[in-house]
């Protein structure tokens, strides 16, 4: 086993991505948080055209290609597949960096792409899998979304009912996913499906990655209330895939499942960062310091802001330590969306009508795609009732909850 090249100081390696990020993409402007310059969208789904959103798609995939070209793209990756093999912090600090700068914004199917299916191809996959998947992920070549989802199956993911029936050395898939984030941008799924009924509903499953151009594939885009189609139904009417389309042994797909949604876990506790410059202009715009209301409001969104900003200082610690986050990673995510919903009530709080009426004003109806969006994430990557199921068990040691 390739060693990992001992790493160089983190703030060697912070200084050494700014300079890199500054030859090739420029600061991002500070004016962005001032009232009235720049774009004043906090939405946190898109709602675009599709010529903009393609546009923005591919300019997000060059912006990634430039980074894993440089070497930015696999810092934390094991030596012997092509990483640096610096822990999980760098990778970490590298975002951090990234984030002041002026880089394509790019959506939820990024994330899927870059950090939860190649960490699963790795765990599962097999050589040849390695090699045909992972490089086309992490640079973003290709884009994998997840087919886990079913209309009666989310929370309970091991009820998943789409069968996958052995047909010679080919499977035949048939059944119904839903709310596919990216499936219309993706060309691969990555597919729980049931092979054995017969089994415990956890040890019947198995996984398949699923090219979406497959003949019986169809991509059917859901409309969302905050107006885009982030996410789709994904219909498999009799998919024919040769078994090297088989992530891990027949009946390991519980456990393929949960490196996915262990990676989601931990992925992405920035949601909603950009949009908090955006309410303190707000704030000092319509002088809630001046309103007694206004400013307990705001005083305790920002409580929480930096609440929650500590608790992921603290994620970073252990990271930096070499550990895995512990309750402080669990508390990350349902924290992250719920100041989501802290961010949005202070919004309406704030704007009253003017988040429902559109006037015109710079800063003020945009707020709407915010609020129409943070209800998704109290839901996506696992309902907070069930990251409060896990803290309670996993993290406090209660007794689990009755069947
Ligand atoms: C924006 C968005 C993007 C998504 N992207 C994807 C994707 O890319 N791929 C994919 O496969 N899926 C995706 N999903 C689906 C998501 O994973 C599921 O919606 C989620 O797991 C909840 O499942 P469900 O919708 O079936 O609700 P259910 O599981 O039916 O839950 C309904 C309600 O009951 C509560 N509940 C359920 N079980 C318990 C329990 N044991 N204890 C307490 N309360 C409980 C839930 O919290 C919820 O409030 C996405 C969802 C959203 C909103």
């Amino acid at each position: 086993m390739l060693q990992p090249k001992t790493p160089p100081t983190l703030e060697a390696f912070r200084a050494d991505a700014q300079r890199w990020l500054r030859s090739v993409a420029k600061p991002r402007k500070v004016h962005d948080s001032a009232w009235g310059e720049g774009s004043d969208s906090v939405a946190l789904f898109d709602n675009l055209d599709h010529d903009v959103e393609v546009e923005m798609i591919e300019a997000g995939k060059a912006w990634e290609r430039a980074r894993f070209d440089a070497g930015w793209g696999t810092i934390s990756w094991p030596v012997e597949d092509g990483g640096l093999g610096y822990p999980a912090i760098y990778s970490r600090a590298f975002d951090e960096e990234e984030r002041n700068f002026d880089v394509p914004r790019r959506s939820e199917i990024f994330e899927v792409t870059r950090k939860l299916i190649p960490p699963t191809i790795l765990k599962w996959g097999t050589e040849a899998q390695k090699a045909r998947w992972n490089r086309a992920f992490l640079r973003t070549d290709e884009m994998c979304c997840q087919l886990f989802s079913e209309p009666g199956a989310g929370s309970d993911l091991a009820g998943v009912t789409t069968k996958a029936i052995r047909d010679g050395d080919q499977w035949v898939l048939t059944g119904q996913k839903v709310w596919t984030s990216g499936a219309r941008f993706s060309q691969w799924g990555l597919a729980v499906c049931r092979t054995d009924p017969t089994v415990a509903k956890h040890a019947g499953l198995t996984t398949f990655m699923v090219p979406l151009d497959a003949p019986g594939v169809t991509v059917r885009p859901i409309r969302q209330m905050s107006g885009g189609s982030s996410f789709s139904e994904v219909f498999l009417d009799d998919v024919r895939l040769g078994d090297e389309y088989r992530l891990g042994p027949e009946g390991s797909g519980w456990g393929v499942a949960l490196t996915t949604l262990s990676a989601e876990r931990i992925a992405s506790n920035d949601l909603g960062a950009d949009a908090v410059p955006k309410m303190l202009a707000l704030a000092k715009r319509v002088g809630a310091g001046s309103s007694p209301l206004l400013r307990h409001a705001a005083v305790s969104w920002w409580s929480h802001i930096r609440i929650h900003e500590l608790n992921e200082h603290r994620v970073a610690a252990s990271l930096e330590a070499g550990e895995e986050p512990g309750p402080e990673g669990s508390i990350g995510r349902l924290y992250c969306t719920q100041n989501l919903t802290r961010t949005s009530e202070l919004a309406a709080l704030i704007l009253g009508p003017r988040l429902v009426a559109d006037v015109g004003e710079w800063g003020t109806y945009a707020w709407t795609e915010q609020v129409l969006g943070a209800p998704g994430y109290r839901i996506a990557g696992g309902s907070q009732e069930i990251q409060r199921n896990i803290i309670a068990e996993r993290v406090l040691g209660l007794p689990k909850e009755p069947k």
